[in-house]
């Protein structure tokens, strides 16, 4: 039995045969946690970085290498073989594998909101509202909703991998004042413009510039107090 090749291994043999007379970049494959079989490649500064749903880890060495082909002819513009194409396609459908890749749709796929406009707070209006005062109305909007579950721990968050902003329903009542409700999406904002830094193996999620950022919100003491007594 042969030794099976590394991702890097196959999409340099594949970038090899499609470009014989220029030197292979330095590859670098990265497997990421995609809800779908997603997959892409980009060439910058002479490394080529492939970018591919984590799912796709266990596939044979001749998937892989077709979807190496597929990746590439469409970063060469070339029109894509259509054996790759129907190679790769053929794995996709293949039962066990369908049935792994709806198990993790399910769990990590389409978050489950229920509509921005709540009952009392209009979280589109809301942010738009914020992005113009804190923001210079230069944050795109990320999808925003409630939660569909009323939790008391967990107020707001925002997910990268959705690019959402979720709020707690139980902050969309009449009894919330208009500025708690703003303080937690503004907070949220505040994730979408100061990532997380990686500290060795340490995340730092509320940096420094993020602490120094939340201070500007208007009514920082009050809905903080509010919202500490929910
Ligand atoms: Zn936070």
């Amino acid at each position: 039995m042969e030794t099976p090749l590394s991702s890097e291994q196959i999409f340099a043999r594949v970038f090899e045969r499609m470009r014989p007379r220029t030197p292979v970049p330095r590859i670098r494959v990265a497997f990421k946690r995609y809800a779908n079989a997603n997959a892409q490649v980009s060439l910058k500064e002479s490394v080529l970085e492939v970018r591919m749903a984590d799912t796709l880890g266990g596939a044979p060495d001749s998937v892989i290498e077709a979807l190496a082909e597929i990746l590439l002819s469409k970063l060469f513009r070339r029109p894509v073989p259509a054996s790759s194409n129907d190679r790769y396609r053929r794995y996709l459908n293949r039962r066990d594998v369908r049935s792994s890749l709806d198990l993790v749709r399910q769990i990590r796929g389409r978050k489950r909101l229920l509509d921005a406009k709540g009952g009392n707070y209009d979280l589109v209006e809301m942010f738009e509202d914020l992005n113009f005062r804190y923001f210079y109305g230069l944050m795109a909007r990320p999808v925003l909703g409630w939660s569909p579950h009323a939790s008391r721990t967990l107020l707001g968050h925002y997910d990268s991998s959705h690019n959402a902003i979720v709020l707690s329903r139980i902050l969309d009542r009449a009894a919330t004042p208009k500025l708690a409700v703003e303080y937690v999406l503004f907070h949220e904002m505040l994730h979408l413009r100061h990532p997380v830094e990686h500290n060795g193996a340490r995340r730092c999620v509320h940096t420094r510039a993020f602490k120094e950022a939340e201070k500007q919100f208007e009514h920082l003491r009050a809905a903080k107090a509010f919202l500490r007594n929910l």
